[in-house]
């Protein structure tokens, strides 16, 4: 058999995981294909960001899940150094506040033997007000599990991309798959908005959109994804309130429960709540005030002070894509002959993400009977963007000294250079983005990112990636719409 052409659907977590896996093999020529004008833009973009420590999965009733969550949570810890990820490990704490809580959270200390998480156990009040004292007076004890992890989830996939690229994978962003094509049982590609594209494999990892995906190839008719919306309310990163630990109420049958963390970038957030949406509603993406209630009324079942209102940045929601009976749908098909799902992948998807690739990579090499190869000098790390925030002024200087654009500061709220954006657009460039949008920018180089969310730096951004592609002002894309109009004072259209 020679190389196979391997077609993987969605630039999420899953789908890039998928990608970078495959790429350490001479079996494999693998393209990744994505709708919107980045990567990582769907159910990876907003989540928790938790590396959960996997005692929460029952093995009796989602094996898979288990299992993968599992060894996802230590193949991260590998991942975010290779690949340079901001990551945190300070362990999460189930707080309870009731007996009937203290008898659901208990169980999951037996869960994590059943599972082989290490060092979950009951903290008594005592205990849990020493290790985390902004817990709620109200609480009268905790389950702690030392093995969870926060990453940023956006930069995750990014990071992945970018390896991947230098690992020989093709980006191809602005694609939608439309269809799967089969021929004699055989997968011989996808139909496109852009023309048909051939492949012997296709790996479905199109989040949300994965059930379609599926029918098209003609597989499970009777597996559909329900979006449950999960909204969050981000604080300032100057608030007081700093839990040094994950914290979160016991969980429901929903629900890993209401989380409060620290992300990596400073900020506290609360969330999510967990509301099913009809089958067809997956793009709304919309708060409301009473998620918002809801948010601040749990917190204060977990903190001892929830800051106030007027300090809330952003309120914004993802979309779980939950499959039937919360079952992820991960197979390799006979028939049609390569086609492969990873379907459904809810929480603790971002966890298991590399488990979940590896995975495939095995069922892949079982399934069409794939002796693997691996290829001479594959290249595992990546570094992130040079940046200036959290140099001494001697570090800075030498920068300034080797490019004065480091030198230049354009966003004030993260401290964030000129040079650094110019670096993430030809980052961008890169892994094959045609439009550069203001949105990608600030999850590169977190321009627009703290306490103005932009109001006080877009138009310098605009105007540098103006400057940067020779595009008007007018013309730079924020997420899909342009910016505005005119260049003196550039106006907000709307819907991007
Ligand atoms: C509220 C919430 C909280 C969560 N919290 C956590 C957590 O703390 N920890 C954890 O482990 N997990 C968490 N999860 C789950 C985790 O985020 C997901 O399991 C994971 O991000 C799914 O990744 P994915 O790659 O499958 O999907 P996605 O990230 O959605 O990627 C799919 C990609 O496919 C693209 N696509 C779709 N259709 C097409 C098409 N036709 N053609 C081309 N491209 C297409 C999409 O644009 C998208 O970019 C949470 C999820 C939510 C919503």
């Amino acid at each position: 058999m020679g190389r196979l052409r391997v077609l993987v659907v969605g630039a999420g977590v899953v789908g890039a995981s998928v990608a970078r896996v495959l790429s350490r093999y001479e079996n494999f020529e693998v393209t990744l294909v994505e709708k919107e004008p980045d990567v990582g833009w769907g159910v990876s973009k907003a989540n928790t960001s938790i590396i959960h420590p996997c005692h929460e999965e029952d093995p009796g009733q989602h094996p898979l899940r288990a299992r993968l969550c599992l060894e996802g949570n230590r193949a991260w810890r590998q991942w975010v150094r290779d690949l340079d990820i901001p990551s945190a490990w300070p362990g999460e704490i189930m707080v309870y506040t009731t007996p009937e809580e203290e008898r659901e959270a208990l169980k999951y200390v037996k869960l994590a033997e059943a599972n082989g998480v290490e060092g979950v156990r009951a903290l008594d009040k005592n205990e849990l007000m020493r290790l985390e004292p902004s817990v709620s007076p109200e609480a009268i004890g905790g389950v702690y599990a030392p093995t969870a992890g926060l990453i940023s989830p956006f930069e995750a996939v990014v990071a992945i991309v970018e390896n991947a690229v230098d690992n020989g994978v093709r980006v191809m962003l602005e694609t939608e798959v439309v269809d799967v094509k089969t021929r004699g049982g055989r997968v011989v590609g996808v139909e496109t908005n852009r023309g048909f594209l051939e492949a012997d494999i296709v790996v479905n990892a199109a989040g949300l959109q994965a059930d379609y995906i599926s029918h098209k190839a003609g597989v499970e008719r009777d597996f559909y994804i329900t979006p449950r919306k999960g909204q969050y309310v981000l604080f300032d990163e100057d608030v007081p309130v700093k839990p040094g630990r994950i914290l979160h109420t016991t969980p429901t049958p929903k629900t890993k429960g209401l989380y409060a963390i620290v992300t990596v970038h400073g900020n506290l957030m609360l969330g999510p709540t967990a509301e099913d949406l009809p089958r067809d509603a997956r793009d709304d993406f919309s708060t409301t005030p009473e998620g918002v209630d809801y948010i601040l009324r749990e917190a204060g079942r977990l903190l001892r002070e929830v800051p106030g209102r007027d300090r809330v940045i952003r309120v914004f929601a993802g979309l779980r894509p939950e499959p039937p009976g919360g079952a992820w749908l991960i197979k390799a098909y006979q028939d049609p002959w390569g086609f492969v799902n990873a379907a459904g992948i809810r929480s603790p998807g971002l966890t298991a993400a590399p488990a979940i690739a590896e995975y495939i990579l095995t069922l892949i090499s079982r399934e069409y009977d794939v002796k693997l190869v691996e290829k001479k000098g594959w290249m595992p790390f990546r570094r992130g963007i040079t940046r200036i925030k959290g140099r001494s002024a001697e570090e800075i200087d030498e920068l300034v000294r080797l490019n004065p654009d480091y030198g230049e500061v354009v966003c004030y709220c993260k401290m964030v250079s000129k040079a650094e954006v110019l670096e993430a657009i030809e980052r961008m460039k890169k892994i094959g983005v045609k439009t550069i949008t203001l949105d990608g920018l600030k999850f590169r180089a977190y321009v627009g990112f703290g306490k103005c969310q932009g109001s006080f730096c877009r138009p310098r951004i605009a105007r540098i990636v103006s400057e940067a592609l020779g595009v008007p002002l007018k013309d730079v894309v924020v997420k899909k719409a342009a910016y505005g109009v005119g260049d003196v004072k550039p106006l907000w259209r709307g819907g991007a």
